[in-house]
């Protein structure tokens, strides 16, 4: 095998911080560390480039600065919005999501059953699309909120958000989307699209973990989520991450430069990719539809492999790729994402998700290339050996490499 080098092929789970918002941020860490509340300048004269950081926010977004609200995370956007929406009808007692959503949402849909509510959870077709018919006739009078998101962590497949939000606001319900997957990928309208809430998160935007923004309409209502001081305008309370806000704001700013030119040479790098592996490795096939689909993500299945084994192996060789697997209880459990469109159990562990990035390149693919094909032909020389061990392993120490990002 070659000399081992670092791959990181995992963007959807998280992004490596730019050393431009590492500089945009320093100065708020070591000097510039008020708080934006305090009565003197030291403090209060932060909130000059926490709206300049809101402003290139709502720009990535296609939306007014007043429509941002700073979060902690997209689990936090996710949740407020759902808890904003549920508090505007406090009557309606029922909530449409889908089966495909990131755990942010279907756990917050189970904590609802358990609370009272009602949810329907759309299935999705094979190639992991969504039928709009399903969508309308799911809609009832007593829907408070409808929840679907843009595109999928695992698979890269879109919803067609702008026509969601055309049948909600037709039915008078309000839309959320989860877009935290979308940034950076695809140029965002959010006034355009019609949507109530849309959520994002820093991380996946090369910035920080521990920062994300709720895109809430101007005249959607919304009740805050944390409640405590009166930061971003009585919407979440709590003293303002100054730093990230400010990294926030330069990688949205990166992002809205540099997109045109990156979403092309991201889709050539994984579509190169994804031809040589299905053409130069046997019994590999793709999941998801290709028509409406992220520009950086491939989900391939690779027939008798475990994708367990083969994560092992890619770590082995510095490359960092996700399986659909999450262990729960000691057992190794097929993505709920890759079920939901029917995949067999054994396809559905057979699968692993590549997500390309800003900092990836033709030699990268090159190197992934190079090694895949002996990694899985070693698995398969040993059928099933070597992965059922790595996975007896991993589910052992439960550390098995979950998709729930
Ligand atoms: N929604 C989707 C589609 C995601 O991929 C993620 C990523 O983990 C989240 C929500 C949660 O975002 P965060 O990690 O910022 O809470």
């Amino acid at each position: 095998m070659n000399s081992r080098r670092f791959c990181y092929l995992d963007n959807n789970a998280t992004t490596r911080v730019a050393p431009e918002v590492l500089e945009a941020m320093t100065p708020f860490l070591k000097d510039h560390w008020g708080n934006p509340s305090s009565a003197y300048s030291f403090g209060h004269q932060l909130s000059k480039p926490l709206d300049k950081a809101r402003a290139s926010v709502a720009d990535l977004l296609g939306a007014e600065p007043m429509e941002i609200v700073f979060t902690s995370c997209g689990t936090e956007s996710n949740n407020a919005a759902w808890n904003s929406a549920l508090a505007a009808h406090p009557r309606k007692k029922h909530i449409v999501t889908t089966t495909v959503e990131h755990s942010a949402n279907i756990k917050f849909g189970q904590v609802m059953e358990e609370r009272g509510y009602k949810v329907t959870y759309l299935k999705v077709e094979a190639d992991g699309t969504l039928d709009l018919g399903e969508l309308e006739s799911a809609l009832r009078s007593d829907t408070a909120v409808a929840s679907i998101m843009w595109a999928n962590n695992e698979t890269g497949v879109l919803f067609p958000i702008e026509e969601v939000a055309a049948i909600c606001r037709g039915k008078g319900v309000l839309f959320h989307t989860d877009a935290v997957q979308v940034p950076g990928k695809l140029k965002i309208n959010a006034r355009a699209l019609g949507v109530d809430y849309l959520s994002i998160s820093a991380h996946k935007l090369h910035a920080p973990k521990g920062i994300g923004a709720l895109y809430v309409r101007r005249r959607a209502p919304f009740t805050p989520y944390i409640v405590g001081g009166s930061q971003e305008k009585g919407r979440r309370g709590g003293t303002e991450n100054v730093p990230y806000v400010i990294g926030f704001g330069k990688a949205a700013e990166l992002a809205q430069d540099m997109l045109p030119d990156e979403n092309s040479r991201i889709r050539g790098l994984r579509d190169r990719m994804e031809k040589a592996i299905l053409t130069q490795i046997p019994r590999v096939t793709r999941n998801g539809s290709i028509r409406e689909r992220l520009p950086n993500t491939s989900n391939l299945a690779f027939e008798h492999v475990e994708a367990e084994g083969l994560l092992h192996l890619l770590d082995e060789a510095g490359i960092c790729a996700s399986s659909g697997s999450a262990c729960t209880t000691g057992a190794i459990n097929p993505s709920h994402v890759l079920t939901a469109m029917g995949l067999k159990s054994d396809r559905a562990r057979g699968s692993i998700r590549f997500s390309l990035g800003l900092y990836n390149s033709e030699e990268d693919v090159d190197y992934l290339l190079e090694v895949l094909p002996g990694m899985v032909q070693k698995l398969r020389g040993e059928p099933g050996k070597m992965a059922r061990h790595r996975s007896a392993k991993l589910a052992a120490s439960g550390k098995a490499h979950s998709l729930q990002t």
